[in-house]
């Protein structure tokens, strides 16, 4: 479903990510770890075209991506991102959140945006919070809307950025239960998160990056129980 071959990408001079090779196949769940500064997010967010790769290519669904419009409206359309700071649109209530994008993007008539929005607002238990402004929620109830938000355009795949490292520990909870239900209905995932537990629990692969490169990856078992490299380790060492 989404494959990167050789992705090189630059910031001006700095390297930040180097020769990238992962492929996701369709239902798979990939957890992206590794220190701070390592490029999680520049790799995900080269996925989603936030950022350009100068090396390398990235398909999605065996569409490539280039700079065209097209393939950036399509891959938008195919893949959904949360982000840590849920980057909900502060004007906005949460209806109106959900709406936007199958509106603009797909065409779609406001009844049936809402319909589609109430669907996944009830899937993750905040229908009831709808008409409200993102900022009378919780922050675990904006992070489930931003979820449901990108899960009304129904996307193929989902992209997690530390989804939870902004919350309150105890509403770090229902955001990783949201997380394991998608991942139980089949939804492929790339997640950047230190939560091991949701690691273990969901996970087909944990892949571990440092300085801008893959350096191993493995079935969660495997990985945790015996990671092979020493930075690995050393990572495992500070975080568990
Ligand atoms: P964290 O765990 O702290 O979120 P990360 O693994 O997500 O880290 P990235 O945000 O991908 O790391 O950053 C990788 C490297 O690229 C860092 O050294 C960072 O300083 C650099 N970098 C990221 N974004 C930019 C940018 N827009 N301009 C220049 N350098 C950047
Ligand atoms: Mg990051």
């Amino acid at each position: 479903l989404i494959a990167l071959e050789g992705v090189g990408k630059w910031y001006g001079s700095y390297h930040a990510l180097k020769n990238v090779n992962l492929t996701v196949r369709k239902g798979e769940k990939i957890v992206l770890c590794g220190p701070s500064g390592s490029g999680k997010s520049t790799l995900i967010r080269c996925i989603n075209h936030l950022e350009e790769i100068q090396e390398g290519s990235i398909t999605v669904e065996g569409t490539r991506l280039t700079d065209s419009g097209r393939s950036i409206d399509a891959v938008r359309r195919e893949v959904g991102m949360v982000f840590q700071s849920f980057n909900l649109f502060p004007h906005k209530t949460i209806m109106e959140n959900c709406i936007l994008a199958p509106m603009r993007v797909k065409g779609m008539e406001k009844a049936k945006a809402e319909a589609v929005a109430r669907t996944y607002l009830e899937r993750v238990r905040i229908l009831d919070q709808a008409d409200k402004y993102p900022a009378q929620l919780s922050g675990g109830q904006q992070q489930r809307a931003a979820i449901a938000r990108a899960l009304c355009m129904e996307p193929k795949a989902m992209l997690f950025d530390e989804p939870t490292s902004a919350l309150d520990p105890e509403m770090v909870k229902e955001v990783l239960d949201t997380m394991i239900g998608l991942a139980r209905d089949g939804m492929t995932m790339i997640c950047v998160t230190h939560e091991m537990g949701f690691a273990r629990q969901v996970a087909d692969r944990v892949v571990f990056m440092a300085s801008g490169e893959i350096i191993e990856e493995g079935e969660p078992e495997i990985f945790f129980r015996n990671p092979q490299h020493q930075r690995t380790r050393a990572f495992l060492g500070e975080i568990l």
